[in-house]
Formats: structure tokens, C-alpha cells, sequence
């Protein structure tokens, strides 16, 4: 069923704290942790609890939900001391942009000069 938890998606299994990450924010609908491989000072994902393969799905099927998301990563911006002057919002959607993890997150970017277009 859509939404529902997947058995084998690590980003599940970091909602239901079954695996660790350091959580800066959350609310009922989201959660943002630290990425443990950061590409920036700042570097935080934002995930939906529920489970959708990409920001794709999950708008086509919860548009509320993504506009959570991007609340929070703007929240989460907001609160971050190292963010500095501006911040990046990326969405990687499938794996020929660099998608890894399958469930739905925004990368929330910042605290070093972005370059533009990104690699
Ligand atoms: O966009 P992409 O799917 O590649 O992003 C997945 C991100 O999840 C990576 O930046 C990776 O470092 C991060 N990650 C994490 N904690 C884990 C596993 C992956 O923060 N336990």
C-alpha cells in the first residue's frame, strides 16, 4: 500500500529508530537528521515517516506531505548556525542523478560557496 514502511529501507528503519541517526528536527509527518556522509558544513536530510521511493511519488501522492518536507528543510536551514549566506534544497530522484537510498529526502546543503550547476 502507498506510504506504507518497507521492510529492507534503511530511512524506515531511522524513523522507527531501529537505526541510529542524529536528529536536529522532528515533527508528526517528518524527520531531519545529520547526513553521515556530509558534502557540506551543513548537510541535514529531511525525510516523510511514510515511505515513497522519490520526492516524485510522494508528491504525486501526498502533495501535503511534500510541502512538509520542504518546510522543514527550511526550518532546518533557518536553525543551523553554519548555514551562512544561502543553502541548496536537492532532491536526487533516481539512480542516474545519484539516488541511493530509496526513500523520499531532501538534501539540505550549506555553509561553503555552491557552485553552479552542481556536478
Ligand atoms: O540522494 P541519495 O540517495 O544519494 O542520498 C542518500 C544519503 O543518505 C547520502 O548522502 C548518504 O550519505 C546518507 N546516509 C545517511 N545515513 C545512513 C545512510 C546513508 O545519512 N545511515
Amino acid at each position: 500500500m502507498a506510504g506504507e514502511r518497507q521492510a529492507d529501507c534503511l530511512f524506515c528503519k531511522i524513523v522507527a529508530g531501529e537505526v541510529p541517526a542524529t536528529v536536529v528536527r522532528e515533527t508528526d509527518t517528518t524527520v531531519a537528521f545529520r547526513d553521515i556522509n556530509p558534502q557540506a558544513p551543513t548537510h541535514i536530510l529531511v525525510i516523510p515517516k511514510v515511505h515513497y521511493p522519490d520526492v516524485a511519488a510522494l508528491a504525486a501522492a501526498e502533495p501535503q506531505m511534500a510541502a512538509d518536507i520542504l518546510r522543514e528543510s527550511a526550518e532546518v536551514a533557518a536553525e543551523d548556525k553554519t548555514v551562512g549566506s544561502g543553502y541548496r534544497i536537492v532532491f536526487n530522484t533516481g539512480s542516474g542523478a545519484g539516488q541511493t537510498v530509496f526513500h523520499a529526502h531532501a538534501h539540505v546543503l550549506g555553509g561553503r560557496g555552491l557552485n553552479w550547476p552542481p556536478g
